[in-house]
């Protein structure tokens, strides 16, 4: 029995048991469906490493995020904030501004219980609203 192109019910020709190209297609939907499933994973990953940290560091640039975790992880661990080149404020000795990269600051607050990492802040934030005045 010859081959014979047939007509699907989908209205795509072709031959075979099933029509090709809407298989096709549901490949492909089913691949970007996996991509963007694996991409929000991702996101939800990411966006859940956030609660344990012991300032808000969500909505910061990544790079800047990976710093600043490395850097409370050490003072947690008793270090020198001079050691990420930190610096009291002139107008509040109480505050330490550690940098983070060029334009964030981890400020720090030293009370009674020690120094306590407080917030981050832009450099342009910090330098309009300075943090205690
Ligand atoms: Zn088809």
């Amino acid at each position: 029995m010859p081959k014979r192109r047939k007509t699907f019910p989908c209205g795509h020709k072709g031959f075979g048991q099933f029509c090709h190209t809407c298989a096709q297609k549901t490949a492909k939907l089913e691949a970007q469906d996996q991509a963007r499933a694996k991409q929000k994973k991702q996101r939800d990953d990411w966006n859940a490493t956030f609660e344990a940290d012991i300032v808000d560091l969500r909505g910061l640039p990544r790079p800047i995020v990976t710093k600043a975790r490395r850097i409370l992880d050490t003072l947690q661990s008793g270090a020198d904030y001079h050691q990420f080149r930190g610096k009291r404020l002139n107008h509040d000795r109480r505050w330490i501004s550690i940098p983070l990269g060029h334009d964030y600051r981890l400020l720090c607050w030293d009370g009674e219980t020690g120094i306590q990492p407080h917030k981050v802040m832009s450099h342009e934030d910090y330098n309009v609203k300075k943090p205690g005045t």
